[in-house]
């Protein structure tokens, strides 16, 4: 039996219908934007697995600070004790992060990220004995699968079965080109009413909705509404952090800073699952008393494992060296030029980059659903043709390593422009 037939003896896979899928490529290997399938097929990692490694397929430099620590320090419990790598990498957080923020709690991955900051907001109103019990959240936002998360995440088929269970969530527009007004307006009557806690968004751009991209300017604006009216907001950083943007995070781009943020993906290099809350002084101080049920009582038993710790610490230096700039900007470089050359072509509607993003949007007839037959073709004709993208219904992302040489990116090109040619 192959492993990709063992597989479908016992896994079940994320996001999968099994009953309408065949069997899935069984990876052996990685190297740069690189991946080997037991049959020694190669695939160009085009979209990083899922985010989350812009560095390259087991990176030597990654890998030798998770040895240095497994074989010092592979985990201590966090809850009354702390570590010197937890100690470092906070340390090394707050220099880079902006400078409102403060404190750093850790979890393991985004949607735990954005239930401790949902519950940092909540709880704050509690324990000041305010009633603020709702969230502002966008239309078609993506912040995770837990239930604080799925709450606050807007893209329908993936919550509908638990609508009577959630969060009470309101909804805004996204405020792309055009939208700006009306964003405003929605979110201007909902923070005047004084039963919001606070906004979460991904800032500039919203990944799972398929990369759906709007301007700074617009989100300083909400940002200040929010502050005017003490809702806290919340910058989901999850996919945007660590360089995808172009900047180190995507509210690099404010003038005005959210009051917390959520990092994961890209936190480790794509090694250990690990994810970061981060806070300004004031939310800190909302739980800072002499009453222990003030406390924020959330934790997990893997909270600041050392060995992710020293990983994300060695991703940040790789992050750091001008190598990796240099990459982010080549890639983005390459980025335009691509969009230059198809944005004439009859079957594209649309294309947009930021930074190392970049999409296009397929004209259709009707609306495409997430997982429709458009979305399948062309996803199907990417692995056939060794590229690994997934499409969200008719709309190419490419969002690759930071390592991808310039002819794998080309051949990245080619097969969409193909795909956009089929289709
Ligand atoms: C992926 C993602 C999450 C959820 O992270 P997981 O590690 O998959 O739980 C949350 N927010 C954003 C913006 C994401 O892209």
């Amino acid at each position: 039996m192959t492993l990709s037939e063992k597989d479908q003896l016992y896994n079940w896979h994320p996001y999968t219908q099994h009953k309408t899928i065949g069997l899935l490529p069984a990876i052996v290997k990685g190297e740069g934007a690189l991946l080997w399938d037991e049959h020694d097929k190669i695939y160009i990692d085009a979209i990083a697995s899922w985010w989350v490694n812009p560095f390259g397929h087991a990176n030597k430099v990654i890998a030798d600070a998770i040895y240095q620590q497994l074989t010092t320090l592979e985990h201590v419990l966090f809850g009354g004790f702390t570590h010197d790598k937890a100690v470092a990498l906070s340390e090394k957080l707050i220099s880079i992060l902006p400078s409102n923020q403060h404190k750093i709690f850790y979890s393991d991955n985004g949607s735990t990220a954005v239930e401790v900051a949902l519950k940092g907001a909540l709880q704050y109103y509690y324990n000041k004995g305010e009633k603020r019990t709702k969230v502002i959240a966008f239309e078609d936002a993506f912040h995770g699968d837990t239930f604080g998360a799925m709450a606050a995440s807007g893209i329908t088929f993936y919550t509908e079965a638990f609508r009577g269970s959630l969060l009470e969530v309101v909804r805004v527009p996204v405020p792309t080109a055009g939208n700006e007004a009306r964003a405003l307006d929605a979110l201007q009557r909902l923070v005047t009413t004084g039963e919001y806690a606070a906004f979460i968004f991904e800032p500039l751009v919203l990944g799972a909705a398929g990369m759906v991209m709007y301007q700074p300017e617009v989100l300083d604006q909400m940002i200040a509404l929010c502050q005017q009216h003490q809702v806290f907001t919340i910058a989901d950083e999850v996919m945007t952090g660590f360089g995808k943007t172009g900047k180190t995070f995507a509210t690099d781009y404010l003038v005005n800073k959210p009051d917390m943020m959520c990092l994961s993906k890209a936190l480790t290099g794509g090694t250990i699952p690990m994810a970061i809350t981060t806070f300004t002084q004031e939310v800190f101080d909302g739980f800072y008393s002499d009453d222990t049920n003030k406390a924020l009582f959330h934790g997990h038993t893997f909270t600041a494992n050392p060995t992710g710790c020293a990983a994300a610490l060695a991703s940040i230096r790789l992050f750091e060296t001008p190598e990796m700039q240099d990459n982010i900007a080549r890639v983005n470089a390459q980025h335009l030029a691509f969009q230059n050359r198809i944005s004439q072509h009859p079957k594209v509607k649309t294309t947009r980059v930021l930074g190392v993003i970049f999409a296009l949007e397929i004209k259709t007839e009707g609306e495409e659903s997430y997982y429709g037959t458009m979305r399948n073709k062309l996803y199907n004709f990417f692995i056939e043709n060794g590229v690994i993208l997934r499409p969200v219904g008719n709309i190419v992302y490419i969002l690759p390593p930071y390592v991808i040489t310039d002819e794998q990116l080309e051949k990245v090109y080619r097969i969409v422009e193909q795909a956009v040619d089929m289709i």
